[in-house]
């Protein structure tokens, strides 16, 4: 008796198991709020029947992986994609430890946008928020990534792009930014003894100082180099955060304080009696100082890119016609393209963004194109 109740009980088990295999293998699309693929994956099920596309797409994106072209801080590109040429392009940013990561795309239908990291895998993809495309990653170190944008083929678009970092928190001065910011991470102190773990962040004396964030007061103390001072833990990222010199506080400890609360004011206790009333300002993470300017600095949204003239055939000029690594000339020449023909996949201010016919994508100046 004992072994047929196991029996069934193994049978039932096996029936549900391969069910569920069958399933997934027929509508894998019910599995999606359990498995979270990504956007790419659910956009490749469009190829199941057609090997060659699916192997075309592919491509694309291994041309992508390979592209050399640097934003240095941000972008806004208008970006081209047509059924004949479907945009694929990589851009490589260094992240910061701080910083978040943030690029989108409008006319969402048409695109498909990621992070990756330089080996390829996947960090995060962008999902659409109001209309758009909205990709946001942030790293727990400094790190070199690759933004992909690829369009999905036989789609048609001119829109709108754009990669630009923000700081992950609000500024600890009240009405202050980032100019008030006036002795950085790493300068000398103590006469070279050590070195300043922290941005100072200069304003009168009694000018309210903020919580950046949302998190809890884990300690108030009034000693040492840092005089009146006050740590806020962030529980969601682990970070503690040091306020420093201050002239006095409000809060107590244990308090639970939002982005904005007034903390204390600013003032020149501690060490920093004998200067100019600032705010020492620190974030430490697991019992180390790591720079908190990326954390705090204000970015600007980049504005829209304005289009360039479409160009016919377009080819380089054949005088210095450098193809670089980002639209500047200080840049780095990837190739000088001579009279080589390109296509144009994009532009910025006044440059181009192109691919050559060997698959190779950089920046030319508008003077150093012409139509064939
Ligand atoms: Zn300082």
């Amino acid at each position: 008796m004992q072994f047929i109740k196991k029996y069934w009980l193994y049978a039932s088990i096996l029936i549900a198991v391969i069910a569920v295999i069958i399933t997934y293998a027929v509508k894998p699309a019910l599995f999606d709020f359990i498995l979270k693929p990504s956007q790419r994956t659910i956009y490749e099920r469009n190829f199941n029947d057609n090997p060659e596309k699916l192997k075309r797409w592919n491509n694309l994106l291994s041309i992508a992986s390979k592209d050399q072209v640097t934003i240095n801080e941000s972008t806004a590109e208008r970006v081209v994609t047509t059924s004949q040429k479907p945009f694929t392009a990589g851009y490589l940013i260094n992240l910061q430890l701080g910083e978040v990561l943030m690029s989108t795309v409008d006319s969402q239908d048409s695109w498909i946008l990621e992070a990756r990291d330089l080996d390829g895998d996947l960090l995060q993809d962008a999902q659409l928020q109001n209309d758009s495309l909205i990709l946001n990653y942030k790293s727990d170190k400094n790190i070199k990534v690759r933004i992909i944008l690829q369009a999905k083929l036989e789609t048609e678009s001119t829109t709108d792009f754009k990669i630009y970092t923000l700081p992950q928190y609000n500024f600890p001065v009240a009405g202050k930014d980032n100019t008030a910011i006036q002795s950085f991470w790493g300068a000398s102190r103590g006469g070279g003894s050590r070195s300043h773990e922290g941005n100072d962040i200069f304003a009168s004396k009694g000018h309210p100082v903020v919580a950046i964030t949302y998190g809890t007061i884990s300690s108030i103390r009034n000693r040492g180099l840092g005089g009146k001072q006050v740590w806020v833990k962030d529980y969601d990222n682990g970070y503690l955060h040091y306020y420093a010199h201050l002239d006095d506080w409000i809060v107590n400890e244990g308090d639970m304080v939002w982005s904005g609360d007034t903390l204390g004011y600013v003032g020149n206790t501690g060490n920093a009696k004998n200067t100019p009333p600032h705010l020492h300002f620190g974030i430490y993470k697991n019992g180390s100082a790591v720079d908190p300017k990326p954390f705090i600095w204000k970015t600007q949204v980049p504005a829209n890119a304005i289009s360039l003239p479409q160009l016919i055939n377009p080819r380089a000029n054949g005088f210095a016609a450098n193809l670089r690594t980002e639209p500047s000339s200080s840049s780095d020449i990837l190739q000088d393209l001579k009279t080589a023909p390109v296509t144009i996949i994009g532009n910025t201010g006044n440059w181009y963004h192109v691919r050559t016919s060997a698959g190779l994508s950089g920046y030319m100046h508008k003077s150093v194109l012409v139509e064939q």
